[in-house]
């Protein structure tokens, strides 16, 4: 996952990919904002602007097809069906993943969400083989504190609910995730641990690697966050060698609305429904039930269908770009927002300073300025970020600040709009006075 881009000092190298070819395509660069000023969109870490060819998608299954899938003998249902279907084949092959092991939900939180009460209904579940990862007390779930909170408070439910015990892997002072103990932390009484690939708020980018090995040694399962990953790099599930990984469409050029839980078929075969109803069954009788196999045993009701056809065409127009040249491009623009922050006087930057294993989430306070006073003066000059924890609020806590600005970059994200960035923090520094 880590590029290494070699700039000149001072030098602008040529981007990776082509911004104004890209943002032709994004229908919402093309509006202005706070008095005609262009749109510096610096917040796609929070969710990302969609690209003409997929909100042609969804409109095309909406005027064609628009039936339910797996439902109906008409001909619009078996359409509705076989684009589902394929969606589904596009964004397994996007993380190296088979059809069986994608299952929709709504984001990545319902995704987190779903392993969770999984875990917890295995505790009563009927068959026996559905119980091999119920959790309980004396169990341990490992988390870490870098961990948004969709990654969080699941865990935190799941050990109230069970009596398990939540356990986390602390920060060190640059950032990053603090893996002194990490041997007694993720220990046999472990079930699962639970991290992120890359934080939303420090932009660090974690050593899996290592914790996943750690993980597996004494036997317990690992679920990835690649909310803030799978956007921006390259991701393939063999390689990565997790048990399961979450990411939302609406942060990769797709629609709200549809986020997708990857899951070893083993394991997913071994775990009870979330959510029950419709679509999710094998055989319903008045005295009880038997479940379908996954993915369908984790889809119960008629499904977010425009939304999986339009993250499909999300994937292929991310596909296109070529994944490799989306994460150079990412980074190249990360390096030269350090720099370009750097030489602000009373900017710091919250997270790693330099680019290594490091991913285009770059969070920093202004001196004598609260984050929230920043983010209006930019958004006066038409520049929209984020302020406040990020829903990472033990983050900002750890590093004792009240709130960050953070900026996040994509596909359509320039020079210009990092240059634009920094004279507006500037701009607010004049405007709120001297440092
Ligand atoms: N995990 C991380 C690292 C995130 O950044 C976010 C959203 O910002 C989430 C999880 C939750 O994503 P969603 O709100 O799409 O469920």
């Amino acid at each position: 996952m880590t590029v290494t881009v070699s700039r000149p000092e001072g030098a602008q190298q040529a981007l990776p990919l082509d911004v104004e070819a890209i943002r032709a395509d994004f229908p919402i660069l093309s509006r202005t904002v706070r008095d005609g000023k262009r749109l510096v969109y610096l917040d796609s870490g929070a969710t990302s602007q969609k690209p003409r060819q997929v909100l042609d998608a969804e409109r095309w299954f909406y005027e064609n097809i628009n039936a339910a899938p797996h439902r109906g003998a008409h001909q619009l249902a078996e359409e509705a069906t076989g684009a589902y279907e394929a969606a589904r084949a596009t964004i397994g092959a996007f993380i190296g993943a088979p059809e069986r092991e994608i299952v929709f939900t709504r984001n990545s939180t319902e995704a987190i969400n779903l392993v969770a009460y999984a875990l917890s209904n295995a505790v009563t579940a009927k068959e026996s083989e559905l119980r091999t990862y119920a959790v309980g007390q004396g169990d341990e779930i490992v988390v870490t504190e870098m961990e948004h909170h969709a990654n969080l408070l699941p865990w935190q439910q799941l050990c109230e609910r069970t009596g398990a015990t939540l356990r986390w892997l602390g920060l060190t002072d640059d950032g990053r995730l603090d893996l002194a103990d990490l041997t007694t932390v993720v220990n046999e009484r472990t079930k699962l641990v639970a991290v992120t690939q890359q934080s939303n708020i420090l932009g660090t980018i974690n050593p899996l690697g290592e914790i996943i090995a750690r993980a597996h040694e004494v036997g317990a399962l690992v679920l990835v966050d690649g909310a803030q990953s799978v956007p921006h790099s390259p991701i393939d599930v063999a390689e990565l060698g997790a048990d399961f990984l979450v990411f939302s469409g609406h942060k990769m050029l797709g629609p709200t609305g549809v986020g997708v839980l990857w899951g070893r078929y083993d394991v997913l075969d071994k775990l009870p429904p979330f959510l029950t109803g419709g679509s999710m069954i094998e055989v319903v009788r008045m005295e009880g039930s038997t479940f379908a196999a996954p993915p369908q045993r984790f889809e119960a009701g008629v499904p977010m269908t425009a939304q999986v056809i339009g993250l499909a065409a999300a994937v292929e127009y991310l596909q296109a770009l070529g994944m490799d040249k989306v994460e150079a491009h990412e980074h190249a623009l990360t390096g030269y927002a350090l720099d370009k922050l750097a030489e602000i006087p009373g900017v710091t930057v919250i997270g790693p300073p330099d680019t290594v294993a490091r991913g285009g989430a770059i969070s920093f306070t202004v001196d004598g300025i609260h984050p929230h006073d920043v983010g209006q003066v930019l958004d006066d000059l038409g520049i929209a970020v984020r302020v406040g924890h990020h829903c990472a609020w033990p983050v900002v806590r750890r590093y004792g600040v009240p709130a960050t600005t953070r900026a996040t970059f994509y596909v359509h994200s320039g020079y210009d709009d990092i240059d634009a960035l920094a004279d507006g923090i500037r701009a607010a520094q004049k405007f709120f006075g001297p440092v």
